[in-house]
C-alpha cells in the first residue's frame, strides 16, 4: 500500500467514526428526552386517578351530610313526640274552655310540625338511598382506573429503567468510539453539534452541503466524494461525508 491510499484509509476511518458519533450522540439524546418525560407521564395518570378519588370522597361526604340530617330529623320528630305527650298530660287539669281549645290549638301546630319532618325524614333518606346505590358502581370504576393506571405506571418505570440502562451502554459505546477519533476532530465536532442543531456530520449532494444547501467548491466535493480527506463545510463549518443515494428502482410495467 503506498503513502497515498494509507492517509485515505486513515481519512476514511476517521470520517466514519464521526458519522458514527453522530449516530450515537442522536440516541443519546433520544433516550435522554424519553428519561425527562417519563416522570411527567406517570404524574399527570397519578394527578387524573386522585382526581377520581376526590369524585368518590365527595359522594361520601354527602353521604355522611344525609346521614347527620337523618339523625337530626330523627331528634327533632322524637323532641317533638315528647312535647306532644307534655301538652296531652295537661288535658286532665284543664278548667275552662277556653285552656282546653289552647291545647287543640297546640297538638295540632305539634302534628303538623311532626308530619313536616316526618316528610323531610322521607326526602333525606330516599335521597341517601339513591347515593348510597350509586357508590358500588363509582367503587368499581374506580379500582377498574386504578388497575390502568397501576399496569400504566409498572410499564413506564420499566421503560425508565431501560431506557437508563440502554444510555448507560451508549455513553460508554462513545467514550470508546470517541477513542478513536483524532482530539481536535472531537472538539470541533462538539463545538459544531451545539452551535447547529445537533448536526455536525453532513451529506453532500452533488456540490451541495446537506447542512446548509451552500455550494461547495468542486475540489473539495470530489475529495468529499472519493474520501481523500477530511473537509468541512466553508459556509457552516459541518464535517462533510459522501453518502451514495440509493440506486431508484425501475419499475417494470406490468401488462394488464
Ligand atoms: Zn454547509
Amino acid at each position: 500500500m503506498n503513502e497515498a491510499d494509507e492517509k485515505r484509509e486513515k481519512e476514511q476511518a476517521q470520517l466514519k467514526n464521526l458519522v458514527e458519533l453522530q449516530k450515537k450522540d442522536n440516541e443519546i439524546n433520544d433516550l435522554k428526552k424519553s428519561l425527562e418525560i417519563i416522570p411527567g407521564q406517570i404524574a399527570a395518570g397519578q394527578k387524573e386517578l386522585e382526581g377520581k378519588r376526590g369524585k368518590m370522597n365527595a359522594l361520601q361526604e354527602e353521604i355522611d351530610s344525609l346521614k347527620k340530617q337523618r339523625n337530626q330529623l330523627e331528634q327533632d320528630a322524637k323532641a317533638e313526640a315528647d312535647h306532644m305527650a307534655k301538652t296531652k298530660s295537661k288535658l286532665p287539669t284543664v278548667k275552662t274552655n277556653k285552656e282546653y281549645t289552647a291545647i287543640l290549638h297546640e297538638t295540632d301546630a305539634i302534628k303538623a310540625k311532626i308530619t313536616e319532618i316526618e316528610d323531610k325524614e322521607l326526602e333525606v333518606m330516599e335521597l341517601l338511598d339513591a347515593k348510597d346505590q350509586e357508590i358500588p358502581g363509582l367503587e368499581a370504576e374506580f379500582k377498574g382506573e386504578e388497575d390502568q393506571f397501576n399496569q400504566y405506571k409498572q410499564k413506564k418505570e420499566a421503560e425508565q429503567a431501560r431506557a437508563q440502562k440502554e444510555l448507560e451502554e451508549a455513553e460508554a459505546q462513545r467514550a470508546t468510539l470517541v477513542q478513536d477519533i483524532d482530539p481536535k476532530f472531537v472538539a470541533h465536532y462538539d463545538k459544531i453539534r451545539k452551535a447547529r442543531e445537533n448536526l455536525a456530520v453532513v451529506s453532500i449532494k452533488g456540490e451541495t452541503c446537506q447542512g446548509c444547501h451552500q455550494n461547495l467548491q468542486p475540489q473539495v466535493a470530489l475529495e468529499v466524494r472519493t474520501g481523500v480527506k477530511v473537509h468541512q463545510c466553508q459556509s457552516c463549518n459541518r464535517f462533510l461525508c459522501f453518502i451514495p443515494e440509493p440506486e431508484p428502482q425501475t419499475e417494470t410495467a406490468v401488462p394488464k
